[in-house]
């Protein structure tokens, strides 16, 4: 049986007698692209989030990947040229400033607020529910039964955990998978074009920058602005620095922040304390070619994240399974991770419709290809990471540490419309 989707491409849907209930626990990105994709093809689908208002600001940036916006391009919902920056460059800058290496391989970038607030709206707010914390999941085989935190309960044919690198959903399902730190932290943040002087914007623009020292190395690259601008100087400068600290004091102490909590997995925006922030941009302005500093110090809410792997020997469980982040997640080397989460879900969808579907038959005939992928994935970024922040052997210029799924590159060049 097939269907037509409103302005975009026919999909083959389930026959109506055969349609799972589906819950998907997690309304990010992949949370999100489950829910259209599943309901494209026939599936009852309710999402359960667990933050209280809509997903706001996450991650900045996002290098696009074919993956990532297929369902977007597929049904014609955004025009991605309007909507996202390009870079034509990759390039690498020596730590006066100078040109080290540079190749000719176009990116484009959107932030994360676009791609969610299109899937959003075009998944409705009727069955997105909001303020969702699942607490338990049950699946007796027949069904899942999920409880949430305020009392409520939930029951579906099928269970998608897509709720994330703390994911309820594995840590119930595998206690002894824990995420295993990368020894390293990336400091990120923006800063407006505008701000930056002449020569910084004329070494950065139209490139996506990379910086390579012992132990460290650091990449720019320009970002629609939160007011949408995407021409050159009217976008955003995204920075990300990755810093090597030791696991124990130095990491509790730096995760510790300004009300003296300490943090998971990532400080927020206005969370680091100001000696932090301070240290970040004094090393920054010592250490790195000047346009590169220049946007490290400009930045004025720097923020936090942690790299840790997660490494999960399964990806389903009976009714349920874990997709996107909540299965692996790995370091952000190859841009990719969105990309793996929405592959996921787009090869769930046709084991569903091959099994007719049955879901647990669905989900066995889907685990083994996803799992390939994800510890594929999983050992490019460690690799990638280990050799820029350990082994101290990139190359500047060398094509393997280029974004990329499932091999270096296959992110770039790719068609926007
Ligand atoms: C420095 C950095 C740069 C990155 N750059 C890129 C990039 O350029 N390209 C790319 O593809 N990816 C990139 N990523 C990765 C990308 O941000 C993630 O892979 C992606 O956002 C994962 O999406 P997700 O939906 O699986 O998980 P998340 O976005 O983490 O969403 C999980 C959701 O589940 C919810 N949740 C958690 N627990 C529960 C519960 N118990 N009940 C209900 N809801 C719950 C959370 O509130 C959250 O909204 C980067 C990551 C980092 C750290």
């Amino acid at each position: 049986m097939t269907a037509a989707v409103a302005g975009g491409t026919a999909r083959e849907t389930l026959p109506a007698d055969r349609r799972p209930r589906v819950a998907v626990l997690g309304g990010s990105l992949i949370g999100l692209t489950t829910a259209l994709v599943l309901r494209d093809i026939g599936c009852d689908v309710d999402v359960f989030e667990r933050s209280r208002s809509p997903l706001e600001g996450r991650g900045v940036g996002i290098v696009l990947h074919p993956a990532t916006v297929r369902y977007l391009l597929d049904n014609r919902l955004l025009d991605l040229s309007a909507v996202s920056t390009t870079a034509a460059w990759h390039r690498y800058l020596d730590v006066d400033g100078s040109v080290l290496a540079q190749a000719a391989r176009r990116h484009h970038f959107t932030g994360y607020n676009t791609l969610y607030g299109t899937l959003l709206q075009t998944f409705g707010r009727d069955r997105y529910h909001l303020g969702a914390e699942a607490t338990g999941v049950r699946d007796d085989g027949d069904r899942v039964e999920v409880a949430f935190a305020d009392g409520r309960t939930a029951t579906a044919d099928l269970l998608v955990g897509a709720d994330g690198v703390s994911s309820f959903v594995r840590r119930t399902m595998l206690p002894g998978v824990r995420p295993g730190y990368g020894g390293y932290v990336a400091w990120r943040g923006v800063v407006d074009e505008r701000e930056l002087a002449p020569e910084t914007f004329a070494a950065l623009d139209d490139a996506l920058t990379y910086h390579v020292q012992p132990h460290t190395h650091v990449l720019t690259y320009p970002i629609p602005h939160y007011d949408g601008g995407v021409a050159p100087g009217r976008r955003l400068m995204n920075v990300v620095w990755y810093r090597n600290v030791a696991e124990g004091r130095p990491l509790d102490e730096l995760l510790t922040d300004r009300e003296g909590r300490r943090r998971d997995v990532s400080l927020p925006p206005g969370a680091a304390r100001d000696e932090v922030v301070a240290e970040v941009r004094s090393t920054a302005a010592a250490t790195l070619p000047p346009p590169i500093a220049e946007v490290v110090v400009k930045n004025e809410a720097p923020f936090l994240q942690v790299m840790v792997d997660v490494d999960v020997p399964r990806m389903a469980f009976g009714r349920t399974c874990l997709v996107g982040d909540a299965a692996f997640a790995v370091r952000p080397h190859a841009a990719a991770a969105t990309a793996k989460g929405a592959e996921d879900v787009w090869a769930l969808a046709d084991a569903l419709l091959r099994a007719g579907g049955d879901v647990p038959a669905a989900l066995a005939a889907w685990e083994p290809a996803r799992l390939e992928v994800g510890r594929a994935l999983l050992a490019r970024t460690r690799e990638l990471g280990e050799g820029a922040q350990f082994r101290n052997d990139w190359v500047p210029g060398d094509p393997a540490l280029t974004f990329g799924l499932h091999r270096p590159g296959d992110s770039a060049d790719m068609r926007v419309s």
